[in-house]
């Protein structure tokens, strides 16, 4: 899939000869000639990223970026300044209000392509984030809200990598304002040493240092695996454009070329950070949504959800080896007695016990799931009927023999489980037919008197038979 740019200028020619260059290197191109047409736009063919000249009768680029970035449905889309103005003041103006870079008429064809690719693989990657994310929102645990331009830029962590020291000196001193952990080094190797220990929110490299190629420590600090996803900014000159592109080529994020305007190094290197910090954001919030839909909140345990997934590959698995796995469905006796009498504070205290003792008696590559209400699942795998007999029963052993502690007003209560086991050996079975099974035993193990184990074929388990402890068996 091609990448779409959205040429947004009032005059023209300038979108014609913008939309020749890039229609040339197979970007999809959209225009605009205002700066309502261009919000619009934005709005409606959601661009990979947008090239904005700043001069425009009515609502000018500077408001045009502001809206963009102001908008929570927009705002990750990059955006690109170009315009005639030159002065410095104009570009600092222009990254305050969210751009992404400001690039001067007549455009340098080099520096436009590298960073418009630049720009757009990072779209890509941020995009990936975003979609996860509305999965997230739609399970209601992400934070809706989330906007780059929100993200604090204060107190980030930055390694410097630059030889001359007055440069280095004036990184440090432009970046105190914001609070920001600036650590200099004057070299490549020293560079790769800290980064590889400690985490670093930006990476400002020099292209210019003495003694070793800039654009060299960029591809390492690339292709390693702490450094991968941190930010780098380029210092470099004049005559370097062909090295910046080749930077942003190989997944450097920005430069600045000196002798560096302070004001425009603060807004470039705030970009980076709250970049970094907005993807930092979709990710963990991902990360917590996919916990909290795949597991139980009160116990901790996994759900039904991922059992029955877990369960169908572990069958899968299963079709044509000669081993069993054992399925077994736990049930609470007379849970709804407990609730009624000590209240479901109480009821809420022993799932959460119970859970943790079924976890404390099987083995880590066991599976325990609450499935519902008071109703449990654990499975094993590799196990031979003799053991999971056993393990059964040191399971229901674990619950009714050891009183459990709670707010109840002894301070305690005995509280028993009923189980029902199978075991699947080889061949076709679906994830429901094995649950029925193991269900079918529990409600055998209910009917045959509670605070015991029946197994499939087996029928209900004498206590006496199976009271050896299993450790060095199954461990
Ligand atoms: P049996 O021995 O036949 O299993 O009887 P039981 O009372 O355990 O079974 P029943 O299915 O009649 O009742 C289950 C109770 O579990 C009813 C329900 O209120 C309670 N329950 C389900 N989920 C929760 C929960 O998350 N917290 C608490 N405290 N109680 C729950
Ligand atoms: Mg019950
Ligand atoms: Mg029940």
């Amino acid at each position: 899939m091609s990448a779409r740019v959205l040429v947004v200028d009032d005059i023209l020619p300038n979108v014609k000869l913008l939309e020749a260059k890039l229609s040339s290197e197979y970007y999809d191109v959209l225009t605009a000639t205002s700066g309502e047409e261009a919000l619009i736009k934005a709005a409606e063919d959601s661009p990979d990223i947008i090239l904005l000249d700043v001069m425009m009768p009515g609502m000018d680029g500077f408001e045009v970026c502001r809206r963009i970035k102001d908008n929570p449905l927009l705002s990750h889309i990059p955006v690109v300044m170009v315009t005639a103005l030159t002065e410095n003041e104009d570009r600092v103006r222009g990254l305050e209000a969210g751009a992404d870079d400001f690039l001067s008429k007549p455009v340098n064809d080099i520096a436009l392509m590298a960073r418009v690719r630049s720009l757009v693989r990072l779209k890509m990657t941020v995009d990936e984030w975003r979609a996860r994310e509305t999965t997230a929102t739609q399970l209601g645990v992400a934070d809706a809200e989330a906007n780059v331009m929100n993200e604090p830029v204060e107190h980030a962590r930055v390694l410097i990598v630059e030889d001359q020291n007055f440069e280095a000196d004036k990184i440090v001193e432009t970046l105190q304002v914001d609070n920001d952990i600036l650590i200099p080094v004057d070299s490549g190797m020293k560079a790769m040493e800290l980064a590889s220990q400690h985490d670093f929110d930006l990476l400002i490299v020099s292209l210019n240092l003495k003694k070793e190629d800039g654009l060299r420590l960029c591809s390492h600090l690339r292709s390693n695996e702490r450094t991968r996803s941190v930010p780098i900014l380029m210092v470099a000159t004049e005559e370097d454009m062909e090295r910046v592109a080749h930077g942003l080529e190989i997944g450097a994020h920005d430069y600045i070329i000196r002798p560096a305007d302070r004001n425009e190094l603060l807004a470039r290197v705030r970009t980076q950070i709250r970049r970094k910090r907005f993807q930092e954001r979709l990710r963990a919030n991902y990360e917590v949504s996919l916990s909290m839909a795949l597991t139980d909140s009160l116990t901790g345990l996994y759900n039904r959800r991922y059992l029955e997934v877990h369960l169908q590959k572990l069958l899968e698995k299963n079709q044509d080896t000669k081993k069993n796995l054992c399925v077994l469905m736990l049930d609470i006796d007379h849970f709804k007695t407990v609730n009624d009498t000590h209240g479901h504070g109480v009821g809420d205290e022993i799932l959460k016990t119970f859970s943790r003792r079924l976890m404390d008696n099987l083995r880590s590559f066991d599976l325990v799931a609450r499935m519902g209400g008071e109703e449990f699942v654990a499975i094993m795998p590799d196990t031979a009927k003799d053991i999971a007999l056993i393990i059964a029963e040191r399971l229901r052993r674990s619950i009714a023999e050891h009183p459990f502690k709670c707010s109840a007003s002894d301070g305690e209560l005995t509280v028993t489980t009923s189980i029902g086991g199978i075991l699947v050996q080889h061949g076709e079975h679906t994830v429901q037919e094995v649950l029925n099974r193991a269900d079918k035993a529990l409600y055998e193990a209910k009917n045959g008197g509670r605070d015991c184990t029946v197994f499939e074929n087996i029928g209900k388990l004498d206590p006496e038979q199976y009271k050896q402890e299993p450790r060095a068996l199954i461990e």
